[in-house]
């Protein structure tokens, strides 16, 4: 199927083009960015005159950040194209409620994908916790914003989520891991003083048998970490490495998801979504994002310059 990308900066360049290159069931027809462009692609700046030339184009993939994200959403489903979101599926729940109800009212293909979820041991975690008793998990995702995210200035804008943007794939890997749901209880947001947005957050959910937290960090140097600890009534699990590595009880383990790697996985989703029908909207991690903004308590932090 002929695919278009649109906003083709580091995450297209760095996961989508080679995901898509490398799939046996996509090909790159059309890049819409301001500025960005894929070698040997037609590339637009306008997302109209894109769909326009190209009725041949059927499915749309969007990288770019959430809050530009929604009305190339709207304008893709509008003309008849089943659409791939990028994480997280939009700057707020309510757009991505109207997006579902566009897609299915147009009878189109619509993918909240959430790359983490796809992560080589996140099924083998939620296979080993499936049948436990859970009685602790902790979050803890702390990264060098410097590092992963330099110059992106919309992460500290309004709808740029701060550290919820790498925090809301871990907690897309707690809703898909936990049997049962959790839902925010505490947030604690620090916020530097001249940001609209966290550099740093601690969240507490309710669990019926467990206490579950998180810790996201975006000021953390040297060794970086993306882990998940679960101590349950027969064991221990520590995910790790953002999900690519498991080890019960200390031991590492666990057979990786098949397929190699989080992007080839989520393109084979969007090609088996797209041949079944339907749409994959799944906004529990957004869920938790917006009550943490919304129960949060505010501290004001140092100043943040990148
Ligand atoms: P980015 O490089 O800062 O932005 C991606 C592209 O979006 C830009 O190159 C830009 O292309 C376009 N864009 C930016 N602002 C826009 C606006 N107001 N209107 C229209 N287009 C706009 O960001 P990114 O790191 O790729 O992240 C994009 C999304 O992918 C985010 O939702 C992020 O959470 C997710 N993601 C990122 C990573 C990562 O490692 N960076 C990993 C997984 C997921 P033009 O200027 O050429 O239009």
């Amino acid at each position: 199927m002929d695919i278009a990308l649109v906003g083709i900066g580091k995450i297209a360049r760095d996961q989508h083009v080679p995901a898509i290159r490398e799939s046996a069931d996509w090909r790159l027809a059309a890049t819409v960015s301001r500025s960005g462009t894929v070698d040997g692609v037609p590339a637009y700046d306008d997302m109209q005159e894109m769909l326009g030339d190209n009725p041949g184009i059927r499915v749309v993939s969007l990288c770019m950040p959430p809050v530009p994200r929604f009305a190339y959403a709207r304008q893709a489903l509008l003309a008849g194209r089943h659409v791939m979101l990028e994480k997280p599926p939009g700057a707020g729940l309510a757009e991505c409620y109207a997006l579902a109800d566009i897609a299915r009212a147009q009878g189109l293909s619509l993918y909240a994908t959430w790359h983490s979820r796809r992560a080589d041991m996140v099924p083998a975690a939620k296979a080993w916790l499936a049948d436990k008793t859970l009685r602790r998990l902790q979050i803890t995702w702390k990264e060098d914003v410097r590092r992963w995210h330099p110059g992106q200035d919309w992460i500290w804008q309004a709808g740029g989520m701060g550290v919820f943007d790498p925090g809301i794939n871990a907690l897309s890997i707690l809703s898909e891991i936990l049997p049962e749901p959790v839902h925010v209880q505490t947030a604690t947001l620090e916020v530097p003083e001249n940001c609209q947005t966290p550099i740093a957050a601690r969240m507490g959910f309710w669990h019926p048998t467990a206490e579950v937290g998180a810790e996201f960090d975006f000021r953390q140097e040297g060794e970086q970490i993306w882990q998940i600890e679960a101590e349950t009534d027969e064991g221990r699990m520590c995910l790790s490495d953002g999900g690519a590595r498991l080890a019960i009880d200390g031991v590492p383990g666990g057979d990786a998801a098949p397929l190699g790697g989080e992007y080839p996985r989520l393109y084979d989703d969007m090609a088996r979504l797209v041949s079944a029908g339907g749409c994959d909207m799944d906004l529990a991690p957004l869920r938790h994002v917006a009550d943490a903004f919304m129960l949060g308590e505010r501290i004001i932090v140092e100043a943040f310059h990148d």
